[in-house]
């Protein structure tokens, strides 16, 4: 039995290709993808876009993954599984992204800070940075 299948199991939801499929294939890249991205990415036959979105909330509400807004319209999706933590830099320009994972995360003091303001016990977080890659620099005569 795969580890997914077993994880869909303990919270007593039925493996099926789509909810594995999305799993694996959002395990094996840094970067989150749309719901586009994913369906792209199964191999034949590919799942209809609206069973995508439909395994797509249902493994959010498992906390399986966990949606990401990267101001665009649509939202993207990447693995949420404990020990994956990751920051983003978007580019505004052509809206490149790069994930790097952190080993030390410096947001603790905020977290303390944000229980002390607000009373919230700080489970995880989702950090971006945006600005501008390198070839849309070129393109603006490096600013
Ligand atoms: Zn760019
Ligand atoms: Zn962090």
């Amino acid at each position: 039995m795969g580890k997914h299948t077993e994880t869909l199991r303990r919270m007593g939801r039925t493996s099926t290709r789509g909810r594995e499929g999305i799993l694996r294939i959002l395990e094996e890249t840094s970067i989150p993808l749309s719901p586009k991205d994913i369906r792209e990415r199964f191999p034949e036959p590919k799942p209809d876009t609206a069973t995508v979105y439909r395994n797509l909330s249902l493994l959010s509400s498992l906390g399986l993954v966990r949606s990401v807004a990267l101001h665009e319209r649509c939202r993207r999706y990447e693995a949420a599984g404990e020990g994956i933590h990751r920051h983003r830099v978007v580019c505004r320009g052509c809206g490149r992204i790069e994930a790097f994972q952190v080993t030390t995360c410096h947001l603790a003091g905020i977290e303390a800070d944000i229980r002390r303001r607000f009373g919230f016990k700080v489970t995880d977080h989702s950090l971006e940075f945006f600005g501008s890659c390198p070839e849309c620099r070129k393109k603006e005569g490096a600013k």
